[in-house]
């Protein structure tokens, strides 16, 4: 008889950091107990799972107990930050480079084997880096988390991606480096190639949009429409996004808008030609039919490309709709009040999207002008923290500030992802020179009960104006005392920003 399996789960361990129930790690098959997370280090703290153990050995500052500037994967009695020696724990340090850190092998740190695969990857052929992509090199070992580069670089189509750009197979230009596949990846790594100074600055989304044109367009069957799609395009579409590129970057809101202009004409052109009219013999009540089916964005955004058309004369003259507030994008001041409860008093929601809703809600700000704030936007003083949103210093009364304090802390520690390296984007995301994409976001508001309509941010208004911040926070049943004394120190600020520090987020319907 074989002997039994060793008992290795005692069941009911936990994670002594993030309490979660977990078993000890072992090489026998996992307890069927359902998804569980692995305890992989017993510290003086206690167990601590694989998640705690990388946020542990990625956590830099000052030690709370010695002072002193470095790794702190130790926890004081009450939470506080200790370093390895402080805290009794191994020493985290790298046996080859002596840096502290995440260690990838046994005594091996990420950053040395990130430097390893990522030597191997930009080989020119001759068993060294090739020179002018030693930047590109330095960039990404710079990166404070190489656990996300050694994961990156360890997906199969990466290493043979980098592997062509080495060995010259593919020039080292944005037209070289945007053949290449996938093509996610492929603009990736032009993002940092152009951050490591190897291309120059290209305004990412408008070259989306103009990779994108061509192709859409070849898919247009009849001739006719693809003329005049083809034409409104050039001439209008693309035109603005191209001026709106040199005014600054143009963000992802405005691609998409421009694309859909262009498919809301094209499906016009369509139902018209189903009807038997081409576009220079539309009628009024053809208009008209079409309007009376179409959904409240189709009618708004079909009434650019009709107005362009009568313009330029490809269509008779017409009456066009007017266009009203979407009526799905109302929100009532109590449902705003009992989102607003929610995200405060709900830890589950991730940090970032409880800051970001709360500053949807309490000051209707646009989420394109929220992601685009910059971490020395926020001045934590020592009376209140404030908040610079369009050019005014706006107070953010409690408990609000809490919540946006912990964002700032775990801002710090957490560290923002390689191609952000360096930024000071108070949302720092994965493109390197971009905050956080609001495709993600935005669908994590929906989930929250923020609805996602372009007339969101002026019904907003209307609400943040009847209930200003320092007047939520009574409503929600905080302390009245420190809100009013904002209240009144604000007052001033919240007039002017109220009455002027508006202006449509570009790209909305109106
Ligand atoms: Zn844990
Ligand atoms: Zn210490
Ligand atoms: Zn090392």
């Amino acid at each position: 008889m074989s002997p039994r399996p060793r008992v290795i789960d005692p069941g009911n361990l936990k994670c002594a950091r993030c309490h979660r129930p977990a078993r000890l790690a072992t090489r026998e098959p996992s307890p069927a107990r359902g998804k569980i997370i692995t305890l992989i280090r017993n510290w003086p703290d206690g167990r601590i799972c694989s998640g705690c153990y990388a946020t542990a050995t990625e956590t830099f500052g000052t030690c709370q107990r010695c002072d002193t500037h470095r790794l702190l994967p130790g926890r004081g009695p009450t939470g506080e930050l200790w370093c390895s020696d402080c805290a009794g724990i191994p020493s985290q340090a790298c046996t080859r480079c002596g840096r502290e850190g995440w260690l990838e092998h046994k005594q091996t740190c990420g950053w040395c084997v990130l430097g390893d695969k990522l030597t191997t990857a930009l080989d020119d052929g001759t068993g060294r880096i090739r020179p002018e992509l030693q930047p590109f090199y330095d960039r990404i070992i710079a990166m404070p988390r190489p656990r996300t580069g050694i994961l990156w670089l360890n997906k199969p189509h990466v290493q043979p991606l980098l592997h062509k750009i080495a060995t010259g197979q593919v020039p080292l230009t944005h037209d070289g480096i945007t053949s290449l596949t996938p093509a996610r990846s492929g603009s990736y790594v032009r993002r940092l190639l152009v951050a490591a100074g190897n291309l120059p600055d290209y305004d990412h989304y408008l070259d989306r949009f103009e990779r994108w044109l061509p192709g859409w367009l070849a898919t247009i069957p009849d001739p006719d429409h693809r003329q005049i799609l083809t034409r409104y395009a050039k001439w209008h579409v693309h035109r603005h996004l191209r001026n709106a590129a040199t005014n600054g970057t143009i963000g992802p809101y405005r691609e998409q808008t421009a694309r859909r202009q262009l498919r809301v004409a094209a499906a016009f052109l369509t139902d018209l030609q189903a009807a038997g009219r081409p576009l220079e013999r539309c009628t009024q009540a053809h208009l008209d039919a079409w309007l009376v089916t179409a959904t409240w964005s189709d009618t708004s955004t079909a009434r650019d490309f009709l107005s362009w058309a009568i313009r330029t004369r490809i269509a008779p003259r017409l009456r066009l709709p007017r266009v009203r507030d979407n009526p799905a994008a109302v929100i009532s001041q109590q449902r705003r009040l009992e989102i607003l409860r929610r995200v405060l008093n709900d830890p589950a929601i991730p940090t970032v999207d409880r800051v970001v809703a709360t500053l949807i809600l309490l000051y209707a700000q646009p989420l394109q002008r929220i992601l685009a704030l910059r971490r020395p936007d926020i001045t934590d003083g020592p009376d209140d923290l404030t908040i610079n949103l369009a050019g005014t210093a706006v107070a953010v009364p409690a408990p609000f500030d809490t919540l946006i304090r912990a964002h700032l802390v775990e801002h710090a520690t957490t560290i923002a992802p390689a191609a952000n390296t360096g930024s000071d984007w108070l949302f720092p995301g994965r493109l390197a020179g971009h905050p956080i994409q609001p495709t993600g976001i935005r669908a994590h508001l929906q989930r929250l009960g923020i609805p996602n309509a372009s007339g969101r941010s002026r019904a907003l208004r209307e609400l943040v104006l009847q209930a200003p911040p320092a007047v939520i926070a009574p409503l929600l049943g905080y302390k009245a005392e420190h809100a009013e004394k904002i209240a009144a120190e604000a007052g001033n600020t919240w007039q002017r920003y109220a009455a002027g520090a508006h202006t449509p987020l570009a790209g909305t319907n109106r």
